[in-house]
């Protein structure tokens, strides 16, 4: 009885106060069954419509004149460790990204992000593409090249005008982070992220779950990142195996616990932006009732990807070629009504941050 009354009491205060770290644990331990995690994607969405209204941002995914990701070995459960489902294998042109963007301007997005690996090339693709959408569209760009970005360049982005910058670190747990990137480095990831809110750019950045983390690894991480004063947004991306990786053997992070944690995420951040990530968005509905308020719409693809033929049997839409290898598959309308079923509003205007 005394537990069930601390559930619902810390809930009650969670639509009016961020909930503490010892009040996270308490949730992610006690929302066990259905009744519990009902109140608590519940209280969540409370929280969301109360401080951010009922709307749900979307910006799009457009190309990127990345250079590939040359993190070696690459992440244990990327695309880019299996022969199968490696992607980055072609270069986007200068001309292929303008015809995105001006596709994404025409369906009436406001926002868009470009995104890629780490190249190698320190930040230099992230300014080279906002050039180009800034040259030929009124759009607003956020970029995502990941802990691949110098301090010259995020201050030249800065100059540019972009909205964000992402920087993810998956999981802030040393040991678990070596062995699911072990190409990759933590340090560098915070360092990155840390020049980017120095420099007052708001920053994204992701946390990810079904990867042998423990709640109270998913609590340190969503409270670290209270110490950057310019986050922006937060994605919770869920794993799922991809074959042929080294981590084809692990199991998904079920539904439940992706929406779990978003909810607790939004409890301890009622003003961020919270997405959901990695491909697993025929979940988003169940994203929205955990109180996540925006997306990036992926629907490009290399034409020849495998990746694009899995997305597309759940996303189908209206396909266009851009150049040689690439296809736009517009899954706006799909997401539109996803949104608009839960009784929020798509929105693709407001690419700002309400904080
Ligand atoms: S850094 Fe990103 S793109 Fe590169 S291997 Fe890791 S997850 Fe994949």
């Amino acid at each position: 009885m005394e537990f069930e009354m601390k559930f619902d009491e810390i809930l009650d205060e969670a639509k009016e106060r961020e909930i503490t770290k010892e009040e996270a644990l308490f949730l992610f331990e006690s929302a066990n069954e259905l009744v519990k995690i009902s109140q608590l994607l519940s209280t969540a969405s409370y929280v969301r419509d109360k401080n951010l209204g009922r709307v749900f941002k979307l910006d799009a995914f457009i190309l990127s004149s990345n250079n590939g990701c040359k993190t070696n070995p690459p992440c244990g459960y990327c695309g880019q460790s299996s022969q199968k489902f490696k992607f980055f294998t072609k270069v986007a042109t200068p001309e292929e990204v303008t015809e995105f963007a001006k596709i994404a301007e025409q369906l009436g997005f406001k926002g868009v992000q470009c995104g890629g690996g780490c190249s190698g090339y320190k930040g230099a693709e992230a300014v080279k593409d906002t050039k180009i959408v800034k040259e030929s569209t009124n759009l607003d760009v956020f970029v995502n090249y990941g802990a691949d970005m110098s301090e010259e360049n995020i201050l030249e982005l800065k100059q540019l005008g972009v909205g964000r910058i992402g920087c993810s670190f998956e999981t802030i747990n040393e040991d678990l982070f070596k062995k699911i990137k072990p190409g990759d480095s933590l340090h560098e990831r915070k360092k990155v992220a840390q020049l980017i809110d120095k420099h007052g750019v708001k920053l994204a950045t992701g946390i990810m779950i079904g990867i042998a983390e423990s709640y109270i690894d998913r609590v340190n991480h969503i409270f670290y990142l209270k110490n950057f004063k310019n986050l922006s947004t937060i994605y919770i991306s869920g794993f799922f195996p991809i074959p042929g990786t080294p981590m084809e053997g692990y199991t998904a992070a079920t539904p439940i616990e992706i929406a779990k944690t978003m909810a607790i995420t939004r409890l301890a951040h009622p003003y961020a932006d919270l997405d959901g990530s990695f491909g697993r968005d025929d979940h988003l509905q169940l994203w929205i009732m955990a109180g996540t308020n925006r997306r990036i719409i992926h629907g490009i693809f290399e034409s020849k990807n495998k990746i694009a033929s899995a997305f597309t049997k759940h996303f189908y839409g209206e396909q266009t070629q851009i150049g040689e290898d690439f296809i736009f598959i517009n899954t706006l309308p799909i997401y539109a009504n996803m949104i608009k079923e839960m009784g929020l509003k798509p929105d693709l205007n407001q690419s700002g941050d309400k904080k």
